[in-house]
């Protein structure tokens, strides 16, 4: 794995006849010599140059070659160069006063041609030796990434850094989605070749002053110095979406792997903890579990529930996912029994029915304009189909009602997102569908409920289950409110809440899947049913 590389030998001694001597024997090993002729020119070259050895002269005027090598130890960008001590000064006290000082090595002048190469050739074998046990002891094997034990020994660097010459200092930890999954259908040594995949898309992604490290199982870390909070983040939603779009293949079959990323950053004087930027991006990571995965958070817009979430302990973390797969398998036959529960409402309010399924229908074809993952699409579908359980408690008085709602009955319309929440949450497999329906009705400009979220705070899934929710009421005539909009005038004034109640971005993709979809959608459906029958 070490790329053999040229070594570079700087000599020191103010001899000029010396010099040229060293020189030429330097050369003649293959070796590049580096020259300087008094001992400040040769630290300020050492610390530039980083050498592989130094020899050094011991006699020499102003600063002699003892002093140089205390000056060379004591400063941390040359205390690990060896060097070997060149000297005419013979006696034995002058050579364990070099050796004491940090000399590796004494060679006594005038020097033999042979002797000096032998000693040059074995401090350059323990450098090598010393560069091999090193890149073991800081690569992962599986990845060939840098381990964790390298990860902290830069982060720890680099935070330094930060804190004393400001700036910013970003760490971005990834973990694989239901990773445990891929193991348990296709065997561990195809998880390994995905950890090693994951691992090359983010080395071969990231700039050369970023580094890529595994962390643990199947979490890797990225840090980037110098880079503030949102390039970071933007970083980190293209880092994901090359791991969602890469065509993953296990025995030719094609499969969907997603990664979840957590993002924090210390600026200027912050940066104090290594281990407290690791613990918040290892938070953020969490809340973007908990958001529903494939997804990237930034730690300065955790929200409060976020924040209660990732507090939960490790263990709880470990037992929630180990049910969690397990979940996943009855998943399919609970959402049987969930459609059977849905029926139920249905007999209290028919035009639920219809609704449930048009949102439905609409929420996949908006979904599917945008870059979503595979895994959110499904988790949607799900979504769609239980958002308004919750209006089991609202009586249909209010549910029904035609006029203007008091701050009350207001109240307990705007309940039922969260009741929706609390009927799904015992059953407990559908973590991320009740996330989704939970933030159905904020609004992107943060004037929604139950949470006032904004912006990209709001599930992504929330906020495309907003417009095709708000679409379907729009054009839909109910048995209690039978004035309905065209499809044209829904349209517009959906366009016209762009940014303030809806996201531009869900808008803009609803309005293409209506282009492109429309005759498939219920509403047009319903509308050619309507003219053949006319
Ligand atoms: P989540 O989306 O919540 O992260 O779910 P998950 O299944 O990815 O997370 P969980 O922590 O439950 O499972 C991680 C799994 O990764 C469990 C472990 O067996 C597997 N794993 C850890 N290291 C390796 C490895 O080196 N090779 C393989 N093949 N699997 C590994
Ligand atoms: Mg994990
Ligand atoms: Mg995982």
């Amino acid at each position: 794995m070490t790329i053999r590389r040229v070594r570079k030998v700087l000599a020191i001694d103010d001899s000029q006849p010396n010099l040229i001597l060293l020189k030429a024997h330097l050369g003649s090993m293959g070796l590049i010599p580096l020259l300087a002729d008094n001992a400040a020119d040769g630290i300020a070259m050492a610390i530039e140059q980083k050498p592989d050895i130094i020899l050094l002269d011991v006699m020499m005027p102003e600063i002699d070659g003892f002093e140089a090598c205390r000056r060379l130890k004591a400063d941390i960008r040359t205390a690990a160069i060896p060097i070997i001590f060149v000297s005419a000064k013979d006696q034995s006290d002058d050579k364990i006063s070099g050796l004491k000082l940090g000399a590796i090595d004494y060679v006594t002048k005038p020097f033999n041609k042979g002797e000096l190469q032998a000693r040059i050739g074995i401090v350059l074998q323990m450098t090598e030796l010393q560069e091999r046990l090193l890149l073991l002891a800081n690569t992962d094997e599986l990845t060939g990434l840098s381990n964790r034990r390298r990860f902290f020994e830069v982060l720890e660097r680099e935070v330094l850094q930060t804190k004393i010459r400001g700036g910013s200092i970003a760490v971005m930890m990834f973990d694989v989605d239901h990773f445990k999954n891929i193991n348990d259908t296709y065997g561990h040594l195809n998880g390994d070749k995905v950890l090693q995949q994951v691992g090359k898309i983010l080395n071969e992604n990231i700039y050369p002053l970023d580094i890529a490290a595994r962390y643990g199982g199947e979490e890797f870390v990225v840090l980037m110095p110098g880079m503030p909070v949102e390039v970071a983040t933007q970083r980190a939603q293209k880092l994901r979406m090359m791991i969602d779009k890469y065509q993953w293949e296990i025995d030719n079959k094609r499969i969907s792997i997603t990664c979840s990323a957590g993002v924090a950053v210390f600026n200027g004087a912050d940066a104090t903890d290594p281990y407290e930027l690791i613990r918040k991006a290892d938070e953020a990571l969490y809340a973007a579990k908990h958001r529903g995965r494939n997804c990237v958070v930034p730690y300065d817009q955790l929200n409060p529930e976020d924040k209660v979430q990732a507090h939960q302990d490790e263990d709880f973390r470990e037992l929630q996912s180990k049910i969690s797969s397990l979940a996943l398998q009855v998943r399919g036959q609970t959402l049987g029994i969930i459609s059977a529960f849905t029926k139920a409402i249905i007999v209290k309010d028919p035009y639920l029915a219809s609704h449930v399924e048009n949102v439905r229908v609409y929420a996949m074809s908006i979904a599917k304009q945008m870059d979503v993952s595979e895994l959110l699409i499904e988790q949607l579908h799900t979504a769609a189909i239980l958002h308004d359980l919750g209006k089991i408690i609202i009586p249909n008085n209010i549910l029904h009602k035609t006029t203007a709602l008091t701050d009350d009955e207001r109240r307990i319309v705007q309940r039922h997102p969260i009741a929706s929440a609390d009927i799904l949450a015992p059953i407990g497999i559908f973590g991320q569908e009740i996330v989704i329906i939970r933030h159905h009705h904020e609004n992107f400009d943060g004037t929604g409920y139950p949470n006032g979220l904004v912006g990209k705070n709001i599930p992504v899934g929330s906020r495309i289950l907003a417009v095709a929710n708000t679409f379907d009421s729009m054009t839909s005539a109910k048995p209690w409110d039978p004035t309905s909009k065209s499809a044209d005038d829904a349209i517009g004034e959906i366009v016209s809440l762009s940014g303030a109640q809806f996201d531009p971005e869900v808008v803009d993709a609803f309005k293409k899947a209506y282009a492109e979809n429309h005759n498939a959608w219920p509403l047009s459906q319903k509308q050619q049913v309507a003219a053949l029958t006319q």
